[in-house]
Order: structure tokens, then sequence, then C-alpha cells
């Protein structure tokens, strides 16, 4: 018998973290979510010690920000990921903590908890969409048999199969098709290809349009604002869509200037470098059109370079590492932007309640008489995309997650009219038996 606890992620956006309980205990993702002063799983700390392996999809704050919290409560394990992944860790930490601190908060764990994580890489046993086994050395258990696969949300992303005590669980992580740099890999298997239990993104709930019409609609809103001669600022995560999007914008929107901070310049570069996450023949495109763009691109290292930068006259597009406006640099962006009726602030992700730009799209932000935009690019999958992988990856039972509950009830809905079976809605504090 195995169970699956939901200590966060179901039913919510943020802090993705699921137990998996037979005779190994296994946990998928450790994240927190940007409400309140942070908030953390449900996780029970006489239960951290005990489990077997920790894995993590991806390093977004909603997957990852939680895990020293598992080496405080004395979990001496390793986290399986990949190497990309653990790189961009430690950015994430420094923002959660600037994050939790600007609300009046204090991190629950230490930096010795930081500290003490270690890792072990998915790409050191074996190349996407094919199966390892792993056991402890010691133990003289039968080993688990572990894939995993690139999502095309984030460079380092994946989901994951996992075979164990006779149960097949299959996880999709953060899951889009449609990233214009990131490959996706099909989670589709050959033998044995019906999950027991399938975990599936669906942040974007019945939203069925695709990359391209979203994207339209962001190239002719933009367009429409440089022409007249006004300012857009892009606040966008250091990686992930950011990286998707300046490429974007270095095709689409000569013969205007493109600002852009270090942190996302910086993800490109490690993307050129570390290509295993790209798309074929995607490197050497990026190399050709940041050369071919570089009178009109503008890195921006320091605020003497940004003061620069905005005071040269004239419409640009300006990328900020930060989707929820947190940051001191991209407030200071905002409030360059805002006084003006001609200028456009575009929010192309989830905007959680109490940050900036939650605030920002409920006219809560004083003398802001900017455009204000909310307009998603994709990286999570729309009920489309849940119907495609429940085709290529069958489970018996499904677990919808990375959407608020009313949300996911209405997909389970819509689903079963249609007649697939095995769908549960579940929130955190749940388990179900698989
Ligand atoms: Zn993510
Ligand atoms: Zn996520």
């Amino acid at each position: 018998m195995m169970k699956l606890q939901v200590w966060g992620g179901a039913g919510e956006h943020g802090r993705s973290c699921y137990r998996l309980v037979g005779e190994r205990r296994l946990l998928l993702d450790c994240g927190v979510k940007k409400e309140d002063r942070g908030l953390y799983p449900l996780l029970n700390p006489s239960e951290i010690p005990d489990l077997t392996s920790v894995f993590l999809s991806h390093a977004h704050e909603d997957h990852a920000m939680a895990l020293p919290l598992l080496y405080k409560h004395g979990y001496e394990g390793a986290i399986w990921t990949t190497r990309a992944t653990a790189r961009q860790l430690n950015k994430g930490f420094d923002s959660w903590e600037h994050f939790v601190a600007s609300r009046g908060g204090t991190l629950p764990y230490g930096p010795e908890h930081i500290e003490a994580m270690q890792f072990l890489y998915l790409e050191d046993y074996a190349p996407p969409c094919q199966w390892f086994e792993w056991a402890a050395s010691h133990s003289g258990e039968e080993p688990i048999r572990i894939m995993w696969g690139r999502t095309g949300h984030l460079s380092g992303s994946i989901w994951l199969r996992l075979q164990t005590e006779g149960r097949h669980i299959f996880f999709s992580g953060d899951y889009t098709r449609e990233s214009i740099l990131l490959e996706a890999d099909s989670p589709a298997v050959s033998e044995e290809p019906i999950a027991d239990l399938s975990i599936v993104d669906n942040a974007y709930g019945t939203d069925d349009e695709t990359q391209e019409i979203k994207l339209e609609r962001i190239r002719s809103e933009i367009r429409s604002i440089l022409e007249k001669g006004g300012r857009v600022l892009l606040p966008v995560p250091a990686f992930g869509r950011s990286q998707d999007l300046l490429i974007w914008a270095c095709q689409s929107l000569a013969p205007y200037r493109v600002l852009v901070e270090r942190a996302i310049w910086q993800g490109l570069l490690h993307l050129v470098d570390d290509p295993l996450w790209l798309r074929p023949g995607v490197a050497a495109h990026i190399r050709t059109l940041t050369q071919a763009c570089s009178p009109r691109l503008v890195v921006i290292d320091n605020e003497a370079e940004r003061s620069e930068a905005l005071g040269s006259a004239g419409p640009c597009l300006i990328l900020t590492a930060d989707g929820m406006l947190e940051s001191a640099v991209s407030q200071a962006y905002v409030e360059h932007l805002a006084p003006d009726s001609d200028n456009l602030i575009l929010l192309t992700g989830h905007a959680s309640r109490g940050t900036r730009a939650r605030m920002l799209l409920d006219n809560q932000l004083p003398d802001v008489r900017c455009r204000v935009m909310h307009q998603f690019y994709k990286v999570h999958q729309g009920i489309g995309d849940v119907r495609l992988m429940l085709e290529e990856a069958p489970a018996a039972a499904v677990v919808l997650v990375h959407a608020p509950d009313v949300s996911t009830r209405e997909v389970c809905r819509i689903l079963q009219i249609e007649g697939r079976e095995g769908l549960i809605p579940l929130t955190p504090g749940m388990e179900i038996v698989i």
C-alpha cells in the first residue's frame, strides 16, 4: 500500500510538496507560497528524519525554497535534481529572504541548513527519458527505478517517473511544450505506460489559448506603446520566461531598444553554455541573434548604467528580474514609468496576494498613471495541455495541481464529462491511497 499526502501545491498556487508513503518515504518538491510572511508546506517535523529520498523538479521558489527546513528537522539524505537547478537556488534563497524580511518576518531556517543541502544529479545517472535503478549501497533494499525528462519551463526543470514497491508515479513538475527556447520531452513511455498516480501541472485551469495567441496580444500591445514613443516594463523572474521574452524581443521589436538587467542576460548565457535544456539549433540562433541585435540591446549592471539608459530619450522595452515587483530595482523602474500615461507595465505571470505586482493590478499603488496590463506568457499547462498529457502519460489516479481549488474542480468536472476517470481534486492536508 502507498499513500500520497499533499503537504502543499494542490488546490493552490505555491508550496509544491507531495509525500509518498510506503516502505519508502519519498518527497517531491518542498516549496513556499508568497503570501503573508511566507507560507510553508504542512510538514510534520517528526516525519522528516525518516524520509528516504527527496526529489526537486526545478529551482522556482514555489518548489524549492522550503528545502532547508528538511535539514533543520533532521533529513540527512540528498536531493535528486539537475545541476542547472542546483546552480539557480542561491539567487532564489536571497530573494526569498528579502521577501520575508520585507513583510517583517524571519526565515524559519538558518544559513547552516541551506549549507547542509546535498545533491545527486540525475543527469549523472541517465540521459532524459531513460530508466535507471538506484539503491543506497549499504541498504540491500530493492532499487527504485527513476526516469526524468525536460519540461520546457526553465533550464534544469524536469518531470519524473518513479517505480517503487510495485507502484508507478508520474510527476509533471511545471510543464509547457510552448517555450521559444526550451525543449520539453514527451512523458510517454512504451513499457508499463499506465501509472498508478499522476501529479499534473494545470496552473492555467480551463484556459485553452495557445502561446501564439497570447504572444500576438503581447506583441501588438507593446508595439503600439513603442510606436507612440512610450516605454514598456516587463517584470519577469530571473530565469524561465525571461530568456524566452528577451530573445522574442530581439526578434520582434526592431528598431526599438531593449534594456535588460544582468541577471536575465546571465541566464541566457548559461543556457548557451549548457545547451542540454535548449531546443535543437537554438544555441547558435541565440548567438547570431544577440550579435545582430547588439546595438539596441543594453545589458544593465548597476545603478549608474540604469540611470544612463533611462536618461537617453526614446521608447524602449525594459526587462527587470522580478516578476512580482518586490525588489528595489524593479520598484525604481515602476517609479520611472508610472507617472506617464504613454507607458505600460505588462505583467506576464502569476501575481501573489500582497505583492506589489498584485497591488498594481488592483489599482492599490499611488500615483500610477501609466497603463497596467496582465497577459500570461505560457509556462504552464491549460486544460488542452492536460488532455494531451493524460493521453501520453495515462494514470489510474490523476491529481491536477498548481491552481486554486475552484479552478481545479472545474477542470475535473469538464474532463469527467468527456469520459476521463480517476481525477481526484485534492487540497493541502489531504491524502489518498494509491
Ligand atoms: Zn516554476
Ligand atoms: Zn510552480
